[in-house]
């Protein structure tokens, strides 16, 4: 197949053609297990058939209205979404980059409603992920991917994450928001510490300054939570979401507070296709499987279990260091002889019929379906195994 798109991404040699569940097929017939989930998007895996029959329903009733009206399924959606929450307003979008957008710009907006136009400094993280737009980019602390698109946008400062000391250092009058992935999921899975989020709480408390959370990766049930704030005793100001919140529909929220959410005044930002009804009717349907106790507690078991089968994995064949994440979200880091190489593996792993991901060069991350069963989990490290054979011996 000729490829005709832009040369940023570096397709795999397979095309993936149909796929059920956990399980996908290529043009070619070749049956995956897919423990990668779409990027931690796909929380019911492919097709499952509450998402395509609230799909189907909507479609055959109302695609698109724009923001001129709204519509029972994003109201739907929002009400879900602020009942289970610290949040009282929504935003829809598109993307968690677009997410992230509105949660910088009303963090700015609103402290210059509340003290004014000095107050606009971001705090964010190193090796934070934030999405691909200029200000996600630069607020994002990965400059691979934000130098070549200079200038940048000003008024942002990155501290070492889960440094508690860096950010007391750096937070003050100026600061308008601090901005935390409760675990950073493109630069290796690794989760804030508990000491760090709740110190940004207080901090950001002292200094009138907005907590944000981007929990465009963590949240929807992702890591045996709803939210993974819930695990740290510690609510933001603003929360934003995608990925996952579709169920592999486009779809992005950024939840607020109703006095923080109040700065988003008529006409102060906006997006065409935001709260669309097609994506809000897929996600209300998928938010009802997830938002399930024993759901939850499926995700928590899972991962548990795919944990101590990687954590094994590694201990007889040397490749892993340690196996982290919570819940469905896991990062198997290279032990040191194999640094550098978390590509090949899953370049490995695709060759023995097993879809899985990096997250950065030494960290193998999985993100599967949160229905993940355990037949599917078998194979799959049944088929990570082999994969690994080949990778030591290549
Ligand atoms: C994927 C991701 C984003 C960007 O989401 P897009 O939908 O690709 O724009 C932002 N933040 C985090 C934490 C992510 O994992």
């Amino acid at each position: 197949m000729q490829n005709r798109l832009t040369p940023n991404f570096a397709f795999a040699d397979m095309v993936p053609d149909h796929a059920l569940g956990s399980r996908v097929w290529s043009t070619e017939g070749r049956e995956y297990i897919d423990l990668a989930g779409g990027i931690a998007v796909n929380a019911l895996g492919h097709c499952h058939p509450a998402l395509v029959a609230a799909l189907t329903a909507q479609a055959h009733k109302l695609w698109h209205v724009s923001n001129l009206y709204t519509t029972e399924a994003a109201q739907a959606l929002a009400q879900r979404l602020t009942e289970h929450s610290f949040a009282d307003k929504v935003f829809f979008c598109n993307s968690g980059a677009e997410a992230n957008e509105a949660a910088f710009k009303l963090a700015r907006k609103y402290a210059r409603d509340h003290a004014g136009a000095h107050k606009h400094e971001i705090i964010a993280c190193t090796n934070a992920f934030h999405g691909r737009t200029l200000f996600t980019v630069s607020v994002g602390g990965q400059p691979k991917y934000s130098a070549d698109f200079a200038p940048l946008p000003a008024g942002i400062t990155h501290i070492p994450f889960n440094d508690v000391a860096a950010l007391r250092a750096a937070i003050g009058p100026q600061t308008c928001a601090v901005v935390v992935e409760p675990i950073q999921g493109e630069s290796g899975v690794l989760p804030a510490s508990a000491e760090f989020l709740q110190a940004a709480r207080a901090l950001c408390d002292e200094h009138n300054a907005l907590l944000v959370l981007d929990e465009v990766q963590t949240g929807i049930g992702r890591t045996g939570k709803l939210f993974a704030y819930e695990h740290y005793g510690v609510e933001p100001d603003i929360l934003t979401s995608a990925k996952a919140l579709g169920g592999g529909f486009p779809i992005g929220a950024m939840l607020a507070s109703e006095r923080v959410a109040a700065s988003l005044s008529v006409g102060s930002h906006g997006s065409t296709f935001g709260g669309n009804p097609l994506a809000c009717a897929v996600a209300c349907a998928a938010f009802d499987i997830i938002n399930q106790p024993h759901t939850l507690a499926q995700v928590a078991a899972q991962g548990q279990k795919l944990q101590a089968a990687l954590r094994q994995l590694g201990e007889r064949s040397g490749v892993f260091a340690q196996v982290r994440g919570q819940g469905l979200l896991i990062g198997a880091v290279l032990a040191e002889p194999y640094q550098g190489r978390a590509g090949e593996l899953v370049a490995a792993a695709l060759q023995h019929g097993l879809m899985v991901l990096v997250a950065g060069p030494n960290v193998l991350r999985l993100a599967p379906s949160l229905l993940l069963n355990d037949e599917d989990l078998d194979a799959g490290m049944a088929r990570l195994r082999a994969a690994v054979a080949d990778f030591q011996v290549a």
